[in-house]
């Protein structure tokens, strides 16, 4: 039975030493890979290698049989919808972060389309005050754009960003004013932070609730044009390139997005993007399969799209995978498929679908980890994400070849929202440490 610790942020025994012995380190940041040890002294890392003194092996307090196992940075999940506050029916901080650290995560970014919105310093408050008292793992979070992602008027963006915002952005709504995004570059430029578009043209989606397409026709429900995502990418590009600053593509999901972030990059603009586990490796047609569980926004796409995703993530155009973690209870869900509501739980899954990539020689693993460590951690200025002596130590042991099929009764998440339920999957985290604090046994 897995086991949990007590929130990390509790008990800290700051001389606590922890052994990590005969792991597979990977640290992608500084391509680091090799058969050592690791040793966690108090939050930090004190030294890893293949040469440490025999000494601390009996100071430790705890010894780790790591043999056959990958010892990794604890992944960063910089899109989840934690709910919290407002909806702690269906998630909250602790149980988000639960589920979060069952999935190898030790750092997530909350989406600020919360109730209320994180659009003041007082809700920010709240988000740090109350996750140091219950979460798992290190709780960060965007500030929105507009005030009440109205998008009519800018948020307080320096203030929110002293009060601990890690970028902008009006997640679960586009920016659909033009002016509006210009005037978020002006600050991004000025206060060194990513705006991050949830690319979506409201119009040209047309109220649609899966993709435009086959399915969509079969089903007879109005569908969302891959253009609705890729006009607004077009569009956010032609307004920083006038402006500057610096710009995240959310869960990008369409083949003409894709193209439109990667002439982007060849022009030497500050872009870049992500992709989720879900739009790499589902296509629409699951839809058939799992009705409104298969049901988010941006929708599954078509297996061209999937497949240019794919190699987006091979040839560096997507950065970052991120969950897009969307907890729901059933009655939202159990609906007809115009009428429910968007969006799957993903934390516990991340890892497990995106070591798909690796399984079948797409990725290596140090190419893939870093789409979920280092990268996503360069995209919100944070110097978590790596293993480096007298860094934070968060870390995730990894057992790539464990098999094993996906059971969403199971999950710690309060919602079970998923399409992947019943699906075989090969590698999980079997051990979550946040700070110095293992936070999470499964071994
Ligand atoms: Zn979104």
């Amino acid at each position: 039975m897995p086991q949990f610790a007590l929130p990390f942020a509790s008990n800290q025994n700051p001389e606590q030493i922890i052994y990590f012995k005969s792991a597979r380190i990977i640290d992608p940041k500084s391509n680091y890979d090799k058969i050592g040890d690791l040793i966690i002294y108090g939050d930090k890392i004190l030294d890893f290698g293949d040469n440490l003194l025999p000494d601390w092996q009996n100071k430790a307090h705890q010894i780790i049989d790591c043999r056959g196992k990958v010892l990794a940075p604890g992944l960063i999940d910089i899109q989840v919808h934690f709910r919290d506050p407002g909806q702690t029916h269906k998630e909250d901080l602790s149980s988000g972060s639960a589920s979060a650290v069952a999935g190898g995560i030790t750092t997530v970014v909350c989406q600020p389309n919360t109730s209320p919105t994180l659009d003041s310093v007082l809700t920010f408050d709240y988000l740090r005050l109350k996750a140091k008292e219950v979460a798992y793992c290190h709780i960060l979070a965007y500030g929105c754009i507009s005030k009440a992602m109205k998008g009519e008027e800018l948020a307080d963006l320096h203030a929110l960003k002293n009060a601990g915002a890690v970028g902008f952005t009006d997640d679960g709504l586009p920016v659909m004013n033009a002016n509006l995004m210009r005037r978020a570059f002006e600050y991004s430029k000025n206060l060194n932070v990513v705006i991050s578009q949830h690319a979506e043209d409201l119009n040209l989606s047309n109220k649609g609730c899966i993709n435009e397409g086959e399915v969509s026709l079969t089903l007879g429900v109005r569908g969302i044009p891959n253009i609705s995502e890729s006009v607004m990418v077009e569009r956010d590009i032609a307004i920083l390139e006038a402006i500057g600053g610096r710009y995240h593509l959310l869960h990008c999901s369409t083949r003409q997005a894709l193209d439109a972030i990667r002439r982007a990059k060849a022009k030497g603009l500050n872009v870049t993007a992500e992709v989720s586990p879900h739009h790499f490796m589902l296509t629409d047609a699951q839809v058939l399969k799992s009705g409104t569980l298969a049901k988010m926004n941006p929708p599954l796409r078509s297996q061209q799209d999937r497949e240019a995703l794919i190699k987006g993530l091979q040839d560096g155009t997507i950065d970052a995978i991120a969950t897009d973690h969307a907890p729901h209870d059933v009655a939202s869900k159990d609906k007809p498929l115009e009428e429910a509501s968007f969006g799957i739980v993903g934390v516990e899954t991340m890892l497990p679908l995106s070591l798909t990539l690796f399984h079948q020689n797409i990725l290596t693993l140090p190419q893939l980890l870093a789409k979920m460590t280092c990268n996503p951690a360069k995209i919100i200025n944070s110097n978590a994400g790596e293993i480096k002596k007298g860094a934070i130590a968060d870390l995730v042991l990894i057992d790539i070849n464990h098999e094993w099929v996906i059971d969403s009764k199971l999950f710690y998440s309060k919602s079970k929202n998923s399409p992947f339920d019943g699906f075989k999957v090969k590698g999980r985290a079997v051990l979550t440490a946040v700070a110095g604090k293992i936070v999470y046994n499964n071994l």
